[in-house]
């Protein structure tokens, strides 16, 4: 039996909408699934509904955004650092706490958006802002990201893919990048806990530590703030990383889980790739809190 603990719908940066996941999933011969969108739970309800019909666990998620300093002040003294997200796990969906931080980071996201535009405007690239906010009507989001950006500038011939948009415009370090507030991990952590989920350090090969030890370090801080998991199996990690991550959350004592992080038609991954034993998900559920 298997599960896939991460995995994103159009209610952020997914292209699958949250009542149809549950029945690709069921097809891809999945017995538990998390959604965990990017900022947002406003997917979580239909997509349960959907696995109750279908006889498919559902684990209620959230991804955030986290800065890579993990204590408060030390945020921007990360310069070698990548990205740093945090997956909620098991979380209440209208918790208040939650909701908070999801308005907090949707502002983040309304200020920067416009500054990306402006900066693809002055590299001489016809686009307007009322295109992106059309193509996220279009989808049915209200989380506003760089794929959404990226889809526009395929439809208008400047970039063949997403991949292609990254590369050449959008990613970290590229022409028009621009850095959007992000949350200390002490907050993440604590409002999933308050929000009664478990907090997974996701897909850690992103965060750009290529040392074992010092990888070990930072996860072993992000432990002393309360994290719960390690999303050891993803698709970014070649098998010689996920050894490597089992074995670091082994010796840290920490939990394992894992997921594809499918995008949908937006990213070269399937539904269920991972191929996640079920007993992960059983024994994240088992150690769940139950507030
Ligand atoms: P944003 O939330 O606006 O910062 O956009 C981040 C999202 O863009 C991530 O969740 C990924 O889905 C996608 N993304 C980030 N980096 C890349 C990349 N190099 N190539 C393709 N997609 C990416
Ligand atoms: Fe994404
Ligand atoms: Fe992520
Ligand atoms: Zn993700």
């Amino acid at each position: 039996m298997f599960c896939d603990l991460h995995m994103h719908s159009t209610a952020s940066d997914g292209t699958v909408t949250p009542d149809e996941l549950p029945a690709m999933a069921k097809a891809a011969g999945l017995s538990a699934i998390a959604l965990t969108d990017h900022d947002t739970t406003a997917g979580l309800p239909a997509c349960q509904a959907a696995c109750e019909t279908l006889g498919i666990a559902f684990v209620p998620g959230i991804e955030l955004s986290v800065d890579p300093g993990v204590r408060p002040g030390e945020e921007h003294d990360a310069p070698r650092r990548g990205t740093l997200h945090i997956l909620g796990l098991f979380i209440r969906h209208d918790d208040p706490g939650l909701k908070q931080i999801e308005h907090r980071m949707r502002e983040a996201r309304d200020s920067r958006n416009p500054a990306i535009v402006a900066k693809l405007q002055e590299l001489g690239v016809s686009i307007d802002y009322r295109e992106v906010l059309d193509l996220a009507k279009e989808q049915g989001t209200e989380i506003i990201g760089r794929p959404h950006i990226a889809q526009v500038l395929i439809r208008k011939g400047y970039v063949k893919s997403v991949q292609d948009a990254f590369t050449r415009y959008i990613a970290q370090g590229k022409p028009a990048y621009v850095r959007r507030d992000r949350l200390p991990a002490t907050e993440a952590i604590d409002a999933i806990h308050q929000a009664g989920g478990l907090a997974v350090f996701a897909h850690p090969v992103q965060l750009g530590l290529t040392d074992p030890d010092e990888l070990e370090y930072f996860t072993a801080r992000l432990r002393d703030l309360g994290l719960d998991a390690v999303e050891v199996l993803h698709s970014d990690h070649l098998p010689a990383l996920v050894r490597q991550y089992t074995q670091m959350a082994q010796k840290l004592g920490l939990l394992t889980s894992g997921g594809s992080d499918y995008h949908g038609s937006r990213k070269p991954v399937d539904l269920g790739s991972q191929r996640v034993p079920f007993a992960m998900y059983e024994q994240l559920f088992q150690a769940r809190r139950r507030t």
